[in-house]
């Protein structure tokens, strides 16, 4: 199936709202983990999320160019070509975009996509997340109004994010705010959707209650689903049943039954990063130990070619990822699920 158009992925959204599951949101950064995504969803028969990074994009360009959104546009036209070939839907996301780098990722992306439509083709990417988090939340609700009405002509979904995912990912740090910024609030919850639901309903809802980017050691981290609960039900009871499409972000390391609990609050993706680097580069390492002899050309010796071609642990790696990929579709309930 090809990339999943807008309508599909409402299709997906509303699916996974009224089932109850939520789709994994992997971040790949090639060529390999794009095809260990596919690979491991299209084994479970679940839809799910490809997502990039600002540091994703720029590594995905290559060390001379460091274009962010190039690197980004390159794995999402490779991902729109080889998902012709796989049974269920893919949409493509990009991840985090702090407010100094939206002019150099997430701009040129939807200017990408407005030239691809003008072309008659279809969207290149499904989302984008707009993160604000170090702004007050009037100042970051105002730029994703501004963000979600230009994007909304374009069928383009907007996430955001209220409260702030703790840890560090891609570089950007944010172990150092303080704790009660961790947690968001039930009035912030309704404050964003009231601002943003006239524009869109539409959108995804990036809400902090205690998440942490990274693997956490158990214990390390207080995650408060019932702030999701909470949440929801303040806008529930506002707005006549609705609810917002929620994401937990820093999903690595917690708990099966943490995740279980925010799939009844409304939580329909969840991003997993680190659990997935592990899961690659775990097998390399065995490799490089255990043929460390055949990898190397040690005194004037030829090493063994086989060992140190790139594909033969490449291989190991994209299937370890792959089979990391399906324990999140079960995880997630989104196993079988599909769409198509
Ligand atoms: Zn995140």
């Amino acid at each position: 199936m090809p990339v999943a158009t807008p309508q599909m992925y409402k299709k997906m959204l509303e699916k996974a709202k009224n089932n109850k599951f939520a789709f994994p949101a992997i971040n790949v950064t090639g060529m390999e983990s794009a095809r260990a995504v596919l690979a491991g969803l299209a084994e479970k028969k679940s839809d799910g999320i490809i997502q990039i990074s600002t540091g994703g994009g720029e590594y995905a360009s290559g060390t001379t160019l460091k274009s962010m959104s190039l690197g980004a546009i390159a794995i999402a036209e490779y991902v729109h070509r080889l998902a012709d070939s796989f049974n269920i839907c893919v949409a493509l996301h990009t991840d985090h975009c702090q407010p100094s780098k939206l002019e150099k990722f997430v701009k040129p992306l939807i200017v990408e996509t407005a030239r691809r439509r003008e072309k008659g083709l279809g969207n290149l990417f499904n989302s984008h997340m707009f993160d604000g988090s170090e702004l007050s939340l009037k100042e970051n609700v105002k730029i994703a109004k501004e963000l979600l009405l230009e994007m909304k002509d374009l069928e383009i979904i907007l996430e955001m994010e209220a409260g702030v995912t703790g840890g560090e990912e891609d570089g950007h740090d944010t172990s150092g705010v303080s704790k009660d910024k961790l947690y968001t609030t039930a009035e912030d919850m309704l404050y964003v959707h009231e601002s943003l639901r006239d524009i869109s309903k539409d959108y995804l809802f990036a809400a902090s209650f205690g998440n942490v980017h990274g693997v956490y050691k158990p214990g390390g981290v207080h995650l408060k689903p019932t702030i999701l609960r909470d949440g929801q039900k303040a806008i529930s009871d506002k707005f006549k049943g609705e609810t917002a499409y929620l994401v937990f972000h820093g999903g690595s390391g917690s708990s099966l039954e943490e995740i279980h609990e925010t799939l009844n609050y409304g939580v329909i993706k969840m991003n997993i990063d680190t659990d997935m680097q592990y899961a690659y580069t775990r097998p390399i390492v065995d490799h490089m130990f255990i043929n460390y002899n055949g990898v190397l050309k040690i005194e004037g010796e030829v090493g063994n070619k086989k060992l140190y071609d790139p594909r033969s642990y490449g291989k190991l790696a994209e299937n370890s990822m792959k089979e990391r990929v399906k324990l999140a579709c079960d995880d997630l309930k989104s196993s079988g699920q599909s769409i198509i």
